[in-house]
């Protein structure tokens, strides 16, 4: 059920759809792009001309390698990774490696698209760019995880570089996992290049508020939305999914400005606590002891787990989808909508179908997608790039002070585009039409490139 594209733009999606078959999530993330940029090829006609669009659906490098390794029984492994190297004309390619069984291009490249448009929202001078595995992390060891880092990072080191295209983490890549591929890079190249990855450690050139910056961004986001309409966290009820990095520190965030999160989720399941979810808890079960989130319920007894529950019937005035792409469907939209919910903001990329986004903006509801309301993580990815380049070290008060304004901005550039091209309050409008013209702008400017 999506929107009907202009007659200008449906030729170019059809021409992605058959350029790049099979693709879905990057079809669904150029669609839900050219359905905002109707108004902007009227108001710019050397957009069509010179085939922006165009371009900017191609990526300008894509590398696709076998990653052999093998395990703790000495059996030889074999994965397949990705880098795709989307849009370099605001900076080096920039985003992401993600580490699940689900990757394949198809995903790489809806990543690797939405990073083009969210890193120009940010201000920062950063390209787009996305990367990945099927591997599985699940169940591995730190000496599995190792090897298939170094083996990875032994063909990708070619193709990086701080000025060429900086990696990070995203779903099943953190500190540990950035901490391999680094010093894999630094033995091949015998350089200490620390602008070459962010998700640092902070002793080895990290910065500090980057490993809370995606879920504390996604926070800050969703409070200035409801600054607009007077309105406030404290006080409201959040529904956060997910339990990973972002989910955890939006939770810790949005708890802090007075909400009451009740409830978190893994792939496995959901817990509920009415009395508030323990951030502490959650942390120490993910993080130190990389467990399942089922867990918590047998340490907390005002929690209760539910195996495939659905957290999105939980109701709640504030929703957080901080897991992955498409966990919210029409159904789960119906729901949030017909028990209260109020606001939702994206800190996962693209967690909401289609449908879902329509039926939120339909009914009113503040909406702040992914590309806008997490963009927090990799503005302060550029933010540990520049204390990189000065050889410098910010302390977490100033980061997240930084991180906090860049949010503001965003919300704001945002909120102002979608008023100027007559959709005020439409902030999937905004975000798409005020990222495409930053790129598209940088894009004329440097010629047929
Ligand atoms: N993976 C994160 C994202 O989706 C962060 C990327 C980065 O820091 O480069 O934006």
């Amino acid at each position: 059920m999506a929107v009907a594209l202009s007659d200008k733009l449906e030729p170019i999606y059809q021409e992605v759809l058959q350029r790049n078959s099979g693709e879905t999530e990057f079809h669904q993330a150029v669609h839900e792009v050219l359905e905002s940029l109707g108004p902007v090829i009227v108001k710019y006609p050397e957009v069509a001309d010179r085939k922006i669009i165009q371009l900017l659906c191609e990526p300008e490098r894509q590398i696709v390698f076998r990653v052999p390794w093998q395990d703790d029984q000495g059996r030889t492994q074999i994965n397949r990774a990705f880098r795709v190297e989307f849009n370099s004309a605001l900076g080096p390619y920039k985003g992401g490696m993600r580490f699940h069984p689900s990757v394949y291009l198809g995903i790489i490249k809806f990543l690797g698209f939405e990073q083009i448009l969210k890193n120009a929202l940010t201000g920062m001078p950063i390209g787009g760019g996305k990367g990945g595995s099927d591997f599985d992390p699940k169940g591995r060891s730190d000496a599995e995880m190792m090897r298939f880092c170094q083996s990875l990072m032994t063909e990708l080191y070619r193709y990086l570089g701080e000025h060429t295209d900086v990696p990070a983490g995203d779903i099943g890549v953190g500190q540990r996992e950035i901490g391999y591929l680094f010093g894999q890079y630094k033995r091949i190249t015998n350089r200490y290049e620390s602008g070459v990855l962010t998700g640092k450690g902070l002793d080895w050139g990290g910065s500090r508020a980057r490993t809370e910056a995606t879920g504390f961004g996604t926070v800050f986001f969703t409070e200035e939305m409801l600054k607009v309409r007077g309105d406030s966290l404290e006080g409201k009820t959040c529904v956060v999914s997910g339990s990973g990095n972002v989910a955890i520190y939006a939770m810790q965030k949005a708890t802090s400005l007075g909400a009451k999160v009740v409830a978190c989720s893994d792939s496995n399941g959901i817990i509920h606590d009415k009395q508030g979810i323990d951030v502490d808890l959650v942390k120490r079960i993910k993080e130190i002891d990389r467990a399942r989130i089922s867990v918590y319920a047998d340490e907390k007894p005002s929690a209760s787990y539910q195996a495939n529950g659905n957290i999105w019937e939980i109701p709640c005035h504030v929703a957080l989808p901080c897991a992955t792409q498409n966990e919210l469907n029409g159904r789960d939209a119906k729901a949030l909508v017909g028990n209260g919910c109020i606001a939702v903001a994206e800190g996962a990329n693209m967690p909401s179908t289609p449908e879902a986004v329509r039926l939120f903006l339909e009914a009113g509801v503040a909406f702040g997608p992914g590309k806008a309301a997490n963009a927090g993580g990799v503005a302060t990815s550029a933010l540990e790039m520049q204390q990189n380049a000065s050889r410098d070290s910010w302390s977490f008060e100033h980061t997240e002070q930084r991180l906090h304004q860049i949010m503001v901005g965003i919300h704001q550039t945002c909120h102002d585009t979608a008023e100027e091209f007559g959709c005020p309050g439409n902030y999937v409008t905004g975000a798409n039409i005020a990222g495409f013209l930053k790129v598209s702008r940088a894009m004329l400017a440097m010629g047929v490139v």
